[in-house]
């Protein structure tokens, strides 16, 4: 059967039955203060304002409330020498979440080799670079060694690596330099953020081609994303969550978003989609990028 059985009560804030046992591919938990940081920057650099608390238990309350079972956990490190403070406090977090699966950072002029053994030694379960934000590419020579161990742990990695929302002149971004990790590392598991927005075609054709090659949906797919980012997510058509099922990985960037978490599903949930692309969207995409599953 395909899609739209939507229970009647949705109203907007209420849950949609097929929305249940989520994994969130992407939410981040950061320290308070970091968090603020980071919340100021946006709001300085993209006029957005947060309407929900970013503490771990009021998100992590908001996520059940809405059908999440469990989220990948990331934080990022906007400059040297924080990562591994950043990566233990995250950790000691998510070992006392029954929710969170803990993933590390590093930043390019760390001793990344050090820091990364380190976080995965302690239970990380992936990597997440925020290139533009980092100033690292993902095809950066500093980042090789980092790439050597997500190889040799069988660890994925969250990049954004796409030109959206407001990148389109880093040189940290783009389709090519993502390109270029991939070649360089085709055993490694990676995620492009916001489906590769606003390179979305290229990034789509890519994961067409490579295995190893992940997208996620947040933000990009938000029915909020053509007021927000000038970009309208119907423009990705269903046909591509059903070829590329098991590949596209639902995540809502939540609590870092100027919108209530309703606005991040019910766009991809309108879609007339097939209950296994559902399905595979919504949970088993997200046990392949994590190695649970078996491509
Ligand atoms: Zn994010």
């Amino acid at each position: 059967m395909t899609g739209n059985g939507r229970s009647d009560d949705a109203g907007g804030s209420g849950r949609d039955d097929r929305f249940s046992d989520v994994t969130d591919a992407h939410v981040h938990l950061m320290p308070e203060r970091l968090m603020t940081a980071i919340r100021s920057a946006l709001h300085d650099e993209a006029g957005w304002s947060f309407p929900d608390s970013a503490a771990q238990a009021d998100v992590e309350r908001v996520l059940r409330a809405q059908g999440v079972a469990r989220y990948v956990a990331l934080p990022y490190a906007h400059k040297p020498g924080i990562a591994r403070e950043l990566n233990g406090w995250l950790l000691e977090r998510a070992g006392a979440s029954e929710m969170a699966i803990p993933f590390a950072t590093v930043h390019a002029d760390d001793e990344v080799r050090t820091v990364v053994r380190d976080a995965f030694e302690a239970g990380a379960r992936g990597l997440k670079f925020q290139c533009p934000v980092q100033g690292c590419a993902p095809d950066d020579p500093r980042l090789d060694p980092a790439y050597e161990l997500a190889a040799e742990y069988d660890r994925p990695i969250v990049f954004h690596a796409g030109t959206a929302p407001m990148f389109e002149d880093s040189p940290h971004v783009g389709l090519d330099r993502f390109r270029a990790f991939v070649d360089s590392y085709p055993e490694v598991r990676a995620c492009c953020a916001h489906m590769g927005t606003y390179e979305h075609e290229g990034f789509l054709e890519l994961a067409r081609e490579r295995e190893s090659v992940f997208l996620d949906t947040c933000v990009a797919m938000a029915s909020t994303a053509p007021d927000l980012l000038g970009f309208d997510p119907a423009s990705i058509p269903d046909a591509a969550f059903e070829d590329l099922a098991g590949r596209i990985m639902y995540g809502s960037d939540y609590p870092n978003v100027p919108y209530a978490y309703e606005r991040e599903r019910e766009h991809l949930l309108s879609r007339d989609l097939s209950d296994e692309a559902f399905d595979a969207l919504l949970r088993g995409a997200a046990a392949r990028f994590l190695g649970e599953a078996s491509p």
